[in-house]
């Protein structure tokens, strides 16, 4: 026997090794397991620690950095050992017998909006004959807090929302499903170590707090939302769900992914001015119904995650254990980069064609939405996310 085996091509080489939790088989106890290839490393098997019996990361995620990176250490050495398929057997759990679930607790949950060609396109098709970003886009990472209780794990069917919808061309708002159901694809940032109330999380201490990176799709109803945000932001339109891969890719494996965001002119406070790149370079992918069709580029976002992180906090808001940030809808200065069927329809006016001869505005029942992402590892190989995927379900009578 040698070294773990991981198919050609696989999400999971060895260089990723990322966090999940699963049960063995549906309706087994949860355990905490990371994969590799098409196997997962039962953690708890292997170590006998407590903490990966548990049914959320959050108490692995709360021990901070210094372990994290004890526990990434061990297992490099472990899947590498010249007898790691013979050592790790009695551990293994084939991926393709194991239920996955919602890896983290989630504690507060925060979407921000930092693609500049996203918000760009927001303000033309909502704002027409104006000035597309609003006066603060560039001083500060907008945001808003969402709905962590309705956060869930990847593969978890999505019912199409009903709410109150008025067109402009509309007198007055009615009740029903929403006939503008979409996604946004993100990336999100999970909290592992807290913060006290009153004090701030300057954005140089982002990697002693966040613990990984998930893919997000934040699923929008664009009717509900586009009546009811007026003054205060996004609400029932968003709140419905919120989808998330079941994977953590830990931040130390996206080391080699790690660039500077794009120039941001003006210089922004000092408060989010970093010492260190905490751009990334990941390439996303949207799937409907099998057909790819959008690429969303993340290098090319505009605020950081440690700039969000820093924004976050500067209130002395306190950041607790599985909060949950994600970075707004993923989308480049190319159409073919653009993370939303809102900005790749145009609003409805420029439908997108699919492998089956079919047209999409918006989402109709029965559609299949999968996110992936992938980033250059370590090795100089490539890793990936996994998926965070998604059925809409018809709304209910
Ligand atoms: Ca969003």
């Amino acid at each position: 026997m040698s070294a773990l085996e991981v198919p050609e091509g696989s999400d999971f080489p060895l260089s990723n090794l990322p966090y999940g939790v699963f049960s063995p088989s549906p309706g087994q106890p949860t355990r905490v397991g990371v994969a590799v290839g098409a196997q997962i490393i039962d953690l708890f098997s292997l170590f006998g620690d407590e903490v990966f019996s548990s049914s959320s990361l959050n108490a692995f995620m709360a021990e901070g950095p210094a372990r994290w990176s004890e526990v990434r250490h061990d297992l490099q050495e472990r899947v590498s050992d010249e007898q790691a398929a013979e050592r790790l057997a009695p551990h293994l759990v084939p991926q393709s017998s194991a239920q996955m679930h919602l890896p983290i607790e989630v504690a507060d949950y925060v979407d921000f909006y930092a693609s500049e060609h996203h918000a760009r396109n927001m303000g033309h098709l909502f704002r027409p004959g104006s000035e597309p970003l609003t006066p603060n886009w560039k001083h500060l990472p907008i945001g808003y807090h969402g709905r962590a209780g309705t956060v869930v794990v990847s593969a978890t069917p999505v019912r199409r929302p009903c709410g109150q919808r008025k067109e402009p061309t509309e007198a007055l708002p009615s009740y029903g499903p929403s006939a503008k159901l979409d996604i946004e694809a993100e990336v999100g940032f999970v909290v592992g170590v807290p913060s006290e109330r009153g004090t701030r999380v300057g954005i140089d201490a982002f990697s002693d707090h966040v613990f990984g990176v998930v893919l997000v799709n934040d699923w929008s109803a664009r009717d509900i939302h586009s009546w009811e945000y007026v003054p205060l932001g996004p609400f029932l339109g968003k709140s419905f769900a919120t989808s998330v891969s079941p994977w953590v890719v830990s931040l130390a494996a996206l080391d080699a992914a790690r660039v500077w965001p794009p120039k941001q002119n003006p210089e922004p406070l000092a408060y989010l001015r970093s010492a260190e790149p905490w751009g990334l370079e990941l390439s996303l992918e949207v799937e409907l119904n099998g057909t790819v069709v959008a690429r969303p580029p993340f290098a090319e976002m505009y605020w950081t995650a440690a700039q969000q992180l820093a924004h976050m906090t500067v209130n002395g808001a306190s950041l607790r254990t599985g909060d949950l940030f994600a970075s707004g809808t993923v989308s480049g200065k190319e159409a073919a980069g653009w993370g939303s069927f809102l900005e790749l329809s145009w609003n409805g006016e420029r439908p997108v064609r699919l492998g089956d001869g079919t047209e999409r505005t918006f989402l109709e029942d029965g559609d299949q939405v999968v996110i992936r992402a992938s980033a250059r590892s370590a090795d100089g190989g490539r890793l990936g996310f996994g998926s965070v995927s998604g059925r809409v379900l018809p709304a209910l009578e």
